[in-house]
């Protein structure tokens, strides 16, 4: 009933540690460090260890900002890999913006973008709609000049380098937890066409961005496959998909891909695979080679 009644929202993988307090199955109050696998406007998916049930509650507290919350658990996405299960979450007020984003309501379409920015005046942190055009600004200027509804005026408003892990072709990686807060100065180095350099720690190093861009993948048996980025780097990009591709496998990527425009093709190696809960889909990152 819930689900009926709030618009379904924009999601974005992002993996925010928390704490989860409430009672298991047997009645026995539990409470565990874990984290998200996907965040949307409501709530979200997380990880549990806990043998918890359908349609209770539980407090999730978000470790960077401290903010608590009670949240309804939906129901079992499936398995994780990271042992116990992922759970679907939603919070029980739903005038609470417990992430600190503001998510756009779902477009289904397949050449939507919607990239994570940040307002350079108040710092609110929003999952934008943006046009091809906008793209294109983002990546020579790195900033779009947009309304604010906080600043109440046009703002500039820049790639939004989220402090928490991002999944993505250096999953192992801290370099993300360690990513700078968002700057527009830090900005522009945010390309995704520019291959990275050889020494792997600075491709780490280099901030990995949600953006999800139309994209379109081809392998060396010919299978051509469209679906979405999740985030991008200069070195790869993480994405979605039903397609069983293996590790180790090149992948030709085109992102944005526009069916009309026209296509720079780069060659990448699937480096790492995870099955998303509940989807028969995968989740992986791919690593640009040159
Ligand atoms: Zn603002």
């Amino acid at each position: 009933m819930l689900e009926q009644r709030r618009r379904r929202t924009e999601r974005l993988f992002l993996r925010y540690p928390i704490q989860v307090a409430g009672n298991d199955t047997a009645g026995k109050p539990f409470g565990e460090t874990t984290h998200t696998i996907v965040v949307n406007r409501h709530g979200g998916r997380i990880v549990l260890k806990a043998q918890v049930s359908a349609a209770q509650t539980i407090r999730i507290t978000q470790i960077t900002s401290g903010r608590s919350a009670d949240f309804r658990v939906v129901g079992l996405a499936g398995p994780s890999a990271d042992g116990g299960a992922e759970w679907g979450v939603e919070c029980h007020d739903e005038n609470v913006n417990f992430w600190g984003i503001n998510f756009p309501p779902l477009d289904e379409s397949p050449d939507s973008s919607s990239v994570l920015l940040e307002c350079s005046g108040c710092h609110e942190v929003a999952l934008t709609p943006i046009s091809m055009v906008d793209y294109d600004l983002l990546e020579s200027a790195g900033i779009l000049v947009r309304k604010c509804g906080t600043c109440q005026t046009e703002t500039e408003w820049a790639y939004s380098l989220n402090p928490t892990r991002v999944p993505g072709p250096a999953m192992a990686s801290v370099a993300a937890v360690a990513a700078p807060p968002a700057s527009p100065e830090v900005s522009p180095a945010v390309r995704s066409d520019v291959a990275p350099t050889a020494a792997g720690a600075e491709r780490r190093s280099s901030p990995r961005v949600p953006l999800r861009l139309p994209m379109r993948l081809r392998n060396s048996q010919d299978v051509t496959d469209l679906t979405k980025s999740e985030n991008v780097s200069k070195g790869g990009l993480a994405f979605t998909s039903g397609v069983m591709y293996e590790i180790g496998e090149t992948l030709y990527v085109t992102c944005p891909y526009d069916a009309g425009g026209s296509h720079i093709e780069m060659q990448g190696r699937v480096v790492r695979r995870e099955s998303v809960a509940g989807t028969g889909r995968y989740l992986y990152g791919v690593e640009y080679q040159k």
